[in-house]
């Protein structure tokens, strides 16, 4: 006997499961179908790629045996199986950081949560939901030994040496006193074509009826042994668009994506000609829990001819679109092809290339609640694409969502464009860390009163790389509201009358400043603050600012332009104020206050404090 310890986090995901998913325990059928279909490609692809394995004979199968006596309900399939060191890498420990990941964005809430068990990678446990023990009865093709992984879900299990036929795996649950139910045919039929009708391999049921023959005294009944083929068993993608119904893609969603959850998004689509090959892509309602993490999971499956290659190659897409779930299966492909090959061949670039196109457009068609919880959860990873895909970033542009000064919600930029000035052609943003800083920025206010819209980018880091890449959309380019010149209602004549007027005023101020500011300057963007901070636009560093943040780099301050707001009764008062004390204090609060309102923090936040009380205490 070879007993053993679980991983601690296996331990931790099994009392889960016992104790708290109880919700949905149905979908144990369908992770543990879902394993069987998986260990049968896998086999299938070996046969026809390793003469070593080659097996003419060989059809992939999955059986469910139903057994009243023992309450034991079982799953067999004859794919690849497991060897021992099989058996304790992938039931005994979890090599992928899933389980860590599962058990931090649990919410406690018992339905969503048991949603989430096949997305992190964890669907065998999901049996403990249902079972008092588990006998994992399993043969690798091509090995003589066979093995039995035991256990009752609780912290150890066991391995040990078996014998058994056939290659392949039974997976064999006696089941909990009160889980009977699933015992029934009908129930485990309803479950099978619910989640796995289109699973590409026959599944077979085996149960026993009672049936009686005979009539009245001479009636006699008896238990019947009976077979029969649940699912459809063809591979969903290949049948014709016609002969498909919504419900059918949906439920092909949920058995691909382990979830409950209605795609936002489904998209089907078979190409003829030089290149054939059928694509399905499903668009997730909420974006996948690892989206944002390196060793993110793709949900892309390649086949070639209908027989499976691989769904773990990161290139069957661009790294953004990594939320798009689904199955490429091309007609060109070689049947055994490598890692390698994938990288850079022209088919698979072809394909690849069509497939991007098709699936923007498709998101770029959503509309209404739909198209708000695109940019809700998808927003970023689109930002991603348009830094880095040139050649669909118009495409992008179009599906790209941001706050707005003028409007609740989220703005396209065509919606931007139809608002806008169409002789100037100019695209207002301003970026920053928080939403409500930036809408009271007084960089606005201009603009408010001109009835300018700004788009409000508070997505700092992705903002500051990605925006400046744009530079142009449908020839409106794009301009930072902190680099430019305010919207204007004075005469070029005007302005310098009154830059004239406050000349000294503004000479002062640089003067009591110093280094902290380049240069101070009246402006008419303001209209109830005194005063603002803006950037140099030909500053050199300034244009740096996304370089900077590219490299993770903090950018070395540069000195910005103090801007006063001569309407302003603060400042016509300070225009003639003669005590020199005052008059500093307010200088630095001056700079200070505006840099706030953008925020910026003061350089010395103990100064600027006993500023403010000596100056109140004057006007007391
Ligand atoms: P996932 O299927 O998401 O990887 P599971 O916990 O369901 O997670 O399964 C873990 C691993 O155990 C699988 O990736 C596979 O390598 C192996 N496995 C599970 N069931 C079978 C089976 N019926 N045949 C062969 N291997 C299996």
């Amino acid at each position: 006997m070879a007993k053993h310890q679980f991983q601690t986090e296996i331990g931790q995901l099994l009392k889960l499961m016992t104790h708290s998913l109880y919700s949905n325990k149905e979908i144990f059928i369908r992770e543990l179908i879902s394993n069987a279909s998986d260990a049968i490609d896998k086999f299938n692809h070996l046969r026809l790629t390793d003469e070593k394995y080659k097996n003419d004979d060989w059809i992939g199968k999955i059986n469910i045996k139903l057994d009243d006596n023992d309450g034991s309900l079982t799953i067999s399939d004859n794919g690849i199986g497991m060897n021992e060191a099989d058996l304790m890498d992938h039931l005994g420990t979890i090599a992928k950081s899933g389980t860590k990941a599962f058990i931090e964005n649990l919410t406690g809430d018992a339905k969503k949560d048991s949603n989430l068990i096949g997305q992190f990678g964890v669907g065998f446990y999901s049996v403990f939901m249902v079972a008092d023990k588990v006998d994992v009865i399993t043969k690798k093709a091509g090995e003589e030994q066979a093995y039995k992984f035991t256990t009752d879900g609780t912290g150890e299990y066991e391995v040990n040496p078996v014998t058994k036929e056939e290659q392949g795996t039974i997976v064999y649950i006696t089941l909990k006193a009160d889980e009977k139910e699933f015992l029934s045919k009908w129930r485990t039929q309803e479950v099978v074509k619910k989640y796995s009708n289109h699973i590409a391999y026959p599944i077979m049921v085996h149960f026993t009826e009672e049936e009686t023959e005979g009539e009245g005294d001479d009636a006699v009944t008896k238990s019947v042994n009976k077979s029969e083929q649940i699912n459809e068993a063809t591979a969903l993608w290949t049948l014709p668009k016609s002969e498909l119904k919504k419900e059918d893609y949906v439920e092909f969603y949920k058995s691909l994506s382990h979830g409950d959850d209605d795609p936002l998004l489904y998209l089907h689509n078979k190409v003829e000609g030089a290149n054939e090959f059928t694509t399905l892509f499903y668009v997730p309602k909420r974006a996948p829990f690892d989206l944002y993490r390196s060793d993110y999971q793709s949900g892309m499956k390649l086949y070639v001819k209908r027989v499976f290659i691989t769904d773990d190659n990161r290139e069957l897409l661009p790294p953004y679109l990594r939320f798009v779930k689904g199955i490429i299966d091309s007609e060109d492909l070689p049947l055994n092809v490598s890692r390698e090959i994938l990288q850079e061949n022209r088919i698979l670039a072809n394909i690849k290339q069509s497939s991007v196109k098709k699936i923007l457009q498709a998101i770029k068609k959503l509309e209404g609640d739909e198209a708000t919880t695109f940019a809700k959860e998808y927003n970023r990873v689109i930002k991603e694409g348009i830094f880095q895909d040139h050649t669909n970033k118009e495409l992008l542009l179009e599906i790209v969502k941001y706050k707005s000064s003028q409007k609740e919600g989220l703005v396209g930029l065509d919606e931007y464009i139809e608002r806008g000035d169409s002789d100037k052609k100019e695209i207002y943003y301003i970026i920053g860390e928080k939403e409500v800083a930036l809408r009271n920025s007084p960089l606005l206010e201009a603009y408010n009163q001109a009835g300018i819209e700004v788009l409000i980018m508070d997505d700092k880091d992705f903002d500051t790389i990605v925006t400046p890449s744009i530079s142009t959309f449908k020839e409106w380019s794009f301009k930072d509201i902190t680099t430019i010149d305010a919207p204007d209602t004075k005469s070029p004549e005007e302005k310098e009358e009154r830059a004239k007027e406050f000349k000294e005023l503004t000479d002062r101020l640089k003067e009591v400043l110093g280094e902290e500011i380049k240069e101070a300057r009246t402006t008419n963007r303001l209209t109830s603050s005194p005063s603002c901070v803006v950037k140099d636009a030909n500053d050199p560093m300034a244009g740096m600012a996304a370089m900077f943040a590219q490299m993770g780099q903090e950018l070395p301050e540069v000195p910005m332009i103090l801007e006063i707001n001569p309407e302003h009764e603060m400042i016509k008062k300070l225009n003639t104020l003669e005590d020199k004390d005052t008059f500093e204090d307010m200088a630095h609060i001056l700079l200070d206050n505006a840099k706030l309102s953008e925020g910026i923090e003061p350089k010395d936040k103990i100064a600027f404090a006993s500023r403010i009380a000596r100056v109140a205490t004057k006007a007391l």
